[in-house]
């Protein structure tokens, strides 16, 4: 497994990484408009009514929330990342809209050509199913499960999803020196097992409404209405199955639950239904003796099922893996159906977004670093990188002290943990090497097409790694991106130029705003090195505990509390047939690690800073002290409005809690806020007992 982890993620409903963002006619085409710039610290999004000792969001974020409904082609809407995201799509817009006019580099016209196969959907229209008719063709051709291992090599060397399970060269967790190969579960298209698996009458309903939606689509696709309710009930059999097979999120969290390293004579022995060397030799790997089996349970299940399930139904579910894969490529009916289950039934999305919106993104997952070459050259002055520096070495040095001074940590144990913390590389606003995608096809009017040679692309791109020395110079965001990340394997901390601007950090502001902005931000990246997770890491990036045993039970304790203070949160209220939902302490327990360590240290560093100048925290600007403007501008990148369905999903999904928590549960945590903002003890921000792992 993967273990990079995000500031804050995106949910999509889609299931292929590159089929993100979608793609066809919206029924509002409004011209690109060039959103604001965000101000760092904005009295004006408070709720100054509100006690800030009570519920701290509320107070910081407050009138924001209030003036700021969810767009209409949004099921999430918050102050800093997504205004930011919009603003950095639209100067991508410029970008890709010149590109496609008026090329003036071989880079340019790749990428401008991309954009214009998606922008142009007159031709979707008449291709209509054209470009997924062959692979609905090799499908069609299966005459035995034999031969399933050699369809799926095919449909993957002609660029097309197909499901049943994940194949990638990843970094060994037990050698970060090592690449290796790896099979993972994977290959259903609801967003979580749960939704398949759990027994009440919501979710009753989503399953019978996902029935309904792939009979639709087959009917569509040219199936009769006997035919289509056939696949679906088919589809709906073979995913739940592998459903059931899976390993929940909150185990997957866990990397020695992951870690399995097999013989390929090991692997046919647990998974005999599927001709394994065959698959291998098919998508053209090089060659291996060993790989590591993610969850050998759900392979062994898959097996079996394999077995069992009749040939038709197998085809239906890969033929449903096509045509749900590529849906919102396809024609103005395909996008609809699709929209209307994935996005508004399942997320709470009342419009799609504008296709210039759509195709922005979607050329930034595929080509993004050819985009972003000219991206950052607009948009990412180099003093920008010069102040990261700074800040990060301010943060590296209060965490240090942390860690030195942290109660419960022998010495040995302490002088291990500063050892990772010297180790972490930083990778500020872009790669210093471009990815050279001068070999990928991209032809104007075969949009699917381009997607598919992309995804073969960076397929033979990650097979090429079995067995080379890492790169630790590559990186797994694109420049534009508002988000940043902390990779387990790399013990490194990640920056794309896309963040490094207002509202999180802004020359012009003063040292605690920035600190409680993008400080707070390099601060939670930082301590991924050190929750539940990161801690099972060494220096090195390789699973391996460094920590006494001692200490590693006074370490769990820690982050027990902070699970199980965070599982009393609640994410969605009850609505309709759909139960209260609060947040799974345990999947979130990473990112609320991160969140807590992440305020502290940030404040830590600012004490620093402020002391190297000779500024007082207590110093008042614009009637709040530094200290106060710290924690607001900490709680005002989290200011969010979202959807009822949209924090449903979120809650069994996403691996970080909702904006008022993040707020929220931090501040309670860490002592200093509540004397900054003179709570009385026992107040909800300011309790008796707080939780602290760092
Ligand atoms: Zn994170």
């Amino acid at each position: 497994m993967k273990f990079a982890r995000f500031a804050f993620a995106v949910l999509l409903a889609s299931t292929s990484a590159i089929a993100q963002t979608a793609v066809t006619p919206a029924p509002d085409d409004s011209a690109p408009v060039a959103p604001p710039i965000i101000k760092a610290f904005d009295p004006a999004a408070m709720d100054l009514t509100a006690d800030p000792c009570s519920d701290f969001y509320q107070y910081a974020c407050g009138n924001w929330m209030k003036t700021n409904p969810i767009p209409s082609d949004q099921v999430r809407w918050m102050r800093s990342f997504l205004q930011v995201r919009e603003r950095n799509r639209y100067l991508l817009w410029q970008e890709l809209d010149a590109a496609a006019k008026d090329p003036k580099t071989p880079l340019q016209k790749q990428y401008g050509d991309f954009y214009a196969s998606c922008m142009d959907t007159d031709t979707i229209e008449k291709r209509g199913m054209a470009p997924i008719e062959p692979s609905w063709k090799m499908i069609a051709g299966l005459t035995s499960v034999q031969q399933l291992p050699e369809l799926m090599a095919d449909l993957e060397n002609h660029g097309t999803p197909d499901g049943f399970f994940g194949f990638s060269v990843s970094i060994d967790d037990k050698d970060s020196s090592k690449q290796i190969a790896e099979i993972d579960q994977g290959g259903f298209s609801l967003p979580d097992r749960d939704y398949y698996l759990v027994d009440n009458p919501h979710f009753a309903t989503i399953r019978s409404q996902y029935i309904e939606h792939m009979k639709k689509m087959f009917t569509l696709a040219g199936d009769t209405p006997d035919e289509a309710a056939k696949e679906a009930a088919a589809v709906m059999e073979i995913e739940t199955a592998m459903a059931k097979a899976s390993m929940s999120r909150t185990d997957l969290r866990q990397p020695t639950n992951t870690y399995h390293i097999m013989t390929l004579a090991e692997l046919d022995q647990l998974a005999p239904a599927f001709t394994w060397s065959a698959y291998f030799h098919g998508v053209g790997i090089g060659h291996f003796d060993t790989l590591n089996v993610g969850e050998p349970d759900y392979f062994k299940a898959l097996s079996g099922m394999l077995q069992s399930e009749p040939l038709e139904g197998l085809k239906s579910y890969l033929r449903w893996q096509v045509l749900h894969g590529q849906a919102e490529q396809m024609p103005k009916t395909f996008f609809d159906e699709n929209f209307a289950f994935f996005n508004k039934t399942l997320s709470g999305q009342d419009q799609p977004q504008a296709r210039w919106k759509r195709c922005s993104s979607l050329t930034d997952n595929a080509l993004g670093e050819a985009v972003g070459q000219d991206w950052v050259q607009q948009n990412f002055p180099p003093a920008a990188k010069d102040s990261m520096d700074k800040l990060v070495l301010a943060l590296e040095k209060a965490m240090g002290e942390d860690l030195q001074t942290v109660p419960w940590m022998s010495d040995d144990t302490k002088k291990a943990a500063e050892q990772k913390l010297a180790m972490i590389r930083n990778k500020i606003g872009y790669p210093e090497k471009w990815k050279d995608y001068s070999s990928v096809k991209v032809n104007r009017g075969e949009l699917i097409e381009n997607i598919h040679h992309v995804a073969v692309f960076e397929r033979d791109y990650n097979f090429h790694k079995l067995g080379k020395p890492v790169d630790e110079k590559e990186w797994q965001m694109t420049p534009p991106t508002v988000n940043a990340y902390y990779d387990d394997s790399f013990n490194d901390i990640n920056f794309p130029a896309g963040i490094l601007q207002p509202p999180f950090f802004d020359v012009t502001a003063d040292p605690a705003v920035n600190f409680g902005g993008i400080g707070t931000i390099i601060g939670h990246e930082m301590t991924h090195g050190f929750d539940d997770q990161g801690a099972q890491f060494d220096g090195k990036g390789n699973l391996r505990q460094w920590q006494t045993d001692t200490d590693l039970k006074a370490f769990k304790e820690r982050t027990e509390c902070v699970a199980s203070e965070y599982s009393g949160f609640q994410a969605a209220p009850a609505k309709g047939d759909a139960p209260a939902q609060n947040l799974n302490g345990h999947l979130t327990l990473g990112e609320n690690t991160a969140d807590n360590g992440g305020l502290r240290i940030a404040y830590m560093a600012l004490l620093d800073t402020l002391a190297g100048e000779h500024q007082s925290i207590d110093e008042k600007i614009g009637g709040f002290t530094e200290a106060q403007r710290y924690f607001i501008s900490f709680a005002q990148d989290w200011c969010q409005n979202h959807t009822d369905a949209y924090a449903r999903q979120a809650a069994l999904v996403d691996p970080h809690s909702p904006g008022k928590w993040r707020v929220n549960g931090s501040v309670q945590n860490f002592e200093e806020f509540g004397k900054v903002f003179g709570c009385k003890k026992g107040q909800p921000m300011y309790p008796v007992n707080a939780c602290r792992v760092w």
